[in-house]
């Protein structure tokens, strides 16, 4: 392969002529002279195809737990690949590497969810879960119990059910979602939603929230309520203390479904395996994806609790859904091997008693910035709020261009942020180290200085 200027622009125009990429503004791109190609990829580094380096601080698309470049996750692909490239879970058979993988996540996660049934994605894992949800109700003689409740700015998915169930406004504005039988909620996001109440209050309020909704719904009709435990591509909207339990207890109370989306959050973002740990959950259904493999090979799992499994097994007969790869035993033999690196090199402690609190630290200098309104982290995973009155948390107008504007100041210095409206958003391998850390935050503050100079 070169990395030739010359071929650059052969992709670049390539690129532009061929590939639709997803969640990008197509005319846009091409009149900015088309992508950043990305060649190669070692520990928590990028390089473009013109030799450049770049810090990865988002872990590609949150996804990259222990980092690139690692020979044990192209050694297990290649084993398997030679053993046995490809067997399915259909029809009564199995394959080794689906059935231990089955087996280590029901001893990872929070205890009772001891099953799993698998995908290839988190938004397909979404999708078995609602088809899984409704059967389940319907077998408990109570089919009208179809409405999932989530909240605003969630994301689970681009399919048209995962879409329907987040709540992102500018997908639901494309493709008539969503589609009925989802509600949303306020989420807690003190930030933008707290007005004059404490944080503490506020997240009473939000949880007050689901409530009134489940009521206003009837809760004969809900299903579920469906949470990422830190709402990720929202902007990572972290709740606060208040909420979870809270929420918790109203699902109890109304017979509802709790079901978290860990898709961000597992496998040692937060510092622990899975947040619903740190946040006291016991959710009847999980869902699972990025990090189960660090995004080497696709793969998802929704992991059931004894309440929907006993009944689906008991009393189910065939579930009539799966996918070709569900249980590809390539992608389950490199989660395996993914698993054990997180284990071994204690990743997750890593991210709990060192890099997260250094995280923590480094992004609290942030603060004081005439534009900074707010920067919260868990963990590897936290936000940088910029707005125009930091006091009163006025945002600057239009939202999101001052986000835009950072995280392309910080794509030209090499180091990839995301911009969430005008949220600074960091998600990098748990892999990354303090001077990482240092790089970071220190780029951060430089372009939150060039983006408050270019707004004037
Ligand atoms: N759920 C959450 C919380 C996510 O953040 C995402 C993706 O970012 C998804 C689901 C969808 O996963 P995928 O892109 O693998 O379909």
């Amino acid at each position: 392969m070169t990395s030739q200027p010359d071929q650059t622009v052969r992709w670049r125009e390539s690129d532009t002529a061929h590939h639709l990429h997803p969640f990008t503004d197509y005319k846009g791109l091409a009149e900015e002279g088309g992508s950043r190609i990305i060649t190669h990829a070692d520990g928590v580094h990028l390089t473009d195809s013109e030799g450049r380096r770049i810090l990865d601080a988002m872990a590609g698309l949150w996804c990259v737990n222990v980092g690139y470049g690692r020979p044990e996750l192209a050694q297990a692909a290649y084993d398997q690949m030679l053993q046995l490239p490809y067997y399915n879970a259909f029809f009564k058979t199995a394959t080794p590497p689906s059935i231990e993988l089955a087996a280590k996540l029901a001893e990872l996660t929070p205890k009772g969810l001891d099953r799993a049934f698998f995908g290839s994605s988190g938004s397909d894992a979404n999708d078995t879960m609602v088809r899984m949800v409704r059967h389940f109700w319907a077998l408990k003689g109570q089919p009208e119990k179809t409405v999932f409740l989530s909240r605003v700015h969630a994301y689970h998915g681009s399919t048209m059910a995962s879409a329907s169930l987040g709540g992102q406004a500018a997908m639901h504005g494309q493709g008539g979602l969503p589609l009925p039988g989802f509600e949303h909620v306020m989420p807690p996001y003190w930030f933008d939603y707290g007005g004059e109440l404490s944080p503490a209050t506020f997240g009473e309020a939000a949880a007050q929230a689901v409530e009134d909704k489940i009521l206003s719904i009837g809760p004969e009709n809900v299903a579920a309520f469906v949470g990422e435990p830190l709402q990720g591509a929202g902007g990572v909207i972290i709740p606060p203390e208040t909420y979870w339990p809270r929420v918790q207890d109203i699902c109890r109370k109304y017979d509802v479904l709790l079901i978290v989306d860990e898709v961000i959050t597992g496998f040692g973002r937060t510092g622990h395996w899975f947040a619903s740990e740190y946040y006291g959950l016991e959710p009847d259904l999980m869902i699972l994806a990025k990090g189960i493999t660090s995004g080497y090979l696709p793969l998802s799992a929704v992991m059931v609790g004894p309440r929907v499994a006993d009944t689906l097994i008991a009393e189910g007969g065939e579930f009539f859904h799966g996918f070709t790869y569900s249980g590809h035993p390539v992608a389950c033999a490199v989660a395996l091997e993914n698993l054990a690196i997180l284990e071994r090199e204690q990743l997750v402690e890593k991210v709990r008693d060192d890099t997260g609190p250094y995280l923590a630290r480094r992004l609290a200098e942030l603060r004081d910035h005439p534009i900074v309104g707010e920067v919260r982290s868990l963990g590897l995973v936290g936000a940088v709020e910029l707005c125009a009155d930091p006091a009163t948390r006025r945002h600057f107008e239009p939202l999101g261009k001052a986000g835009t504007i950072c995280r392309d100041h910080c794509f030209a210095s090499d180091v990839i942020l995301r911009a969430v409206r005008d949220a600074m958003i960091v998600s990098p391998p748990l892999t990354f180290e303090r001077t990482h850390i240092d790089q970071m935050v220190d780029t951060l503050r430089t372009c939150i200085d060039r983006t408050a100079r270019d707004l004037g």
